[in-house]
């Protein structure tokens, strides 16, 4: 029996348990202490923004980020469509509604053109959006600088969930330290991982005071327990954020290892009929978090469904490109610009297992899975079955 191969799993450096060993000797077992502060510094130094609050999860930030910005009920939040649900639930935790935003084919997320136009037709008829949310997916950054004019151009702040690109680049610099604000996740399949948590950073000192001051139940300045505002308890644990310095200091470590997957997956089988893998675009360095590919079946001879059962079998763990959120049930009523190119990425595309500690035997395996089952079907003209 094989083992299992999954697709991005936890790995931890030499350190981790050091610092969390330093938290129990220290007695800091809670929502607060030196890890607290020094992951939140250190991880400034890291993306070279100004300021950082370390939260529970990225969705905790995300929440906090869309209330910092002052969306309310009733308001719309521009939000890309190809993503993970969770860039989109905080708007809807606000009573806001999300408009979804197709991408584009060079990078896979938000297409600034599209962005543009249709912030141009809503000043037109006096609906402009109260925020942006851009997703930068999958270790890829997005088009950053048309996005921030066309915010700009209409003074729409523009929130950055960086959650799945920390260790990316943008024209040199950390994608999620551009807009108004930006966040992170350090959940168990992150490129780093405290087990949960998140990350809000900003230039603007006065906006992450006020995240970590909402993220610790919004207390006044006061000896008695005293509230003018409704808070919550969104803090990092001190001890999670010993895990977190750990995992800092091999980030870059584990940028390295995934893109070696990916050239590995990519020379082993970029010259397979119909097979394309997720472009990496000029303006930056990708971290390739997950290697991603698209399918055309009629060249491949199966289609992507096929080929996740067929790795299944073999204890291979693939899954299918993010379903754009316009297509999710929980969606239905929203509005979507465009949607087509994330439709087709999300019928074509797969991820593969791409954890930074799979070993080259591990991959290995998922290239002879995938050869072997193209071999197959040369052999067997198998007729095409499109789902
Ligand atoms: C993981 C992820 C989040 C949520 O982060 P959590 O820490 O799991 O709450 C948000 N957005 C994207 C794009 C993600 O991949």
């Amino acid at each position: 029996m094989n083992k299992q191969i999954l697709l991005s799993t936890p790995h931890m450096g030499d350190r981790e348990l050091e610092f969390v060993k330093e938290a129990f000797d220290t007695n800091w077992i809670a929502p607060v202490g030196p890890h607290v502060d020094a992951f939140e510094q250190e991880f400034c130094q890291v993306t070279g923004v100004s300021h950082a609050a370390a939260l529970s999860s990225g969705t905790a930030a995300l929440h906090l980020a869309l209330q910092l910005i002052g969306v309310q009920s009733g308001d719309e939040v521009f939000c890309s469509t190809l993503t993970f649900v969770a860039t989109a639930n905080p708007i809807t935790y606000l009573g806001a509604k999300p408009v979804f935003i197709d991408s584009d084919r060079t990078t896979w997320n938000m297409n600034p053109d599209l962005l543009r136009e249709a912030l141009f037709n809503r000043a037109r008829t006096g609906k402009l959006p109260k925020a942006v949310v851009i997703v930068h997916l999958y270790g890829q950054s997005a088009d950053i600088d048309p996005i921030l004019e066309a915010c700009n151009f209409y003074e729409i702040p523009l929130i950055e969930d960086a959650a799945e690109s920390l260790g990316a680049t943008y024209k040199e610099r950390s994608p999620g330290t551009f807009g108004h604000i930006g966040i992170y996740s350090f959940n168990g399949n992150k490129i780093i991982t405290t087990s949960g948590g998140g990350m809000l950073v900003s230039h603007d000192p006065e906006l992450v005071a006020k995240a970590r001051f909402l993220s610790t139940q919004a207390r006044d300045p006061a000896p008695h327990y005293q509230h003018s505002s409704i808070g919550y308890n969104y803090r990092l644990s001190n001890v999670l954020a010993g895990i977190g310095r750990g995992q800092l200091r091999v980030l870059s470590d584990r940028v390295a290892a995934r893109r070696r997957n990916f050239e590995i997956y990519a020379s082993a089988l970029g010259n397979l009929p119909g097979i394309e893998f997720m472009p990496e675009a000029s303006f930056g360095h990708a971290t390739r978090w997950l290697t991603c590919l698209t399918i055309d079946p009629t060249a491949f001879g199966a289609d992507r469904e096929q080929i996740r059962l067929v790795l299944a079998e073999q204890q291979i763990e693939t899954r299918p490109v993010w379903k754009p959120l316009h297509l999710q049930p929980v969606f239905a009523e929203s509005e979507c610009i465009g949607g087509a190119v994330a439709e087709d990425l999300f019928a074509h595309g797969l991820c593969l297992p791409s954890g930074s500690n799979l070993t080259t035997e591990d991959l290995e395996r998922v290239i002879q899975a995938m050869t072997a089952f193209h071999n197959h079907l040369q052999k067997t003209h198998t007729p095409l079955f499109i789902v």
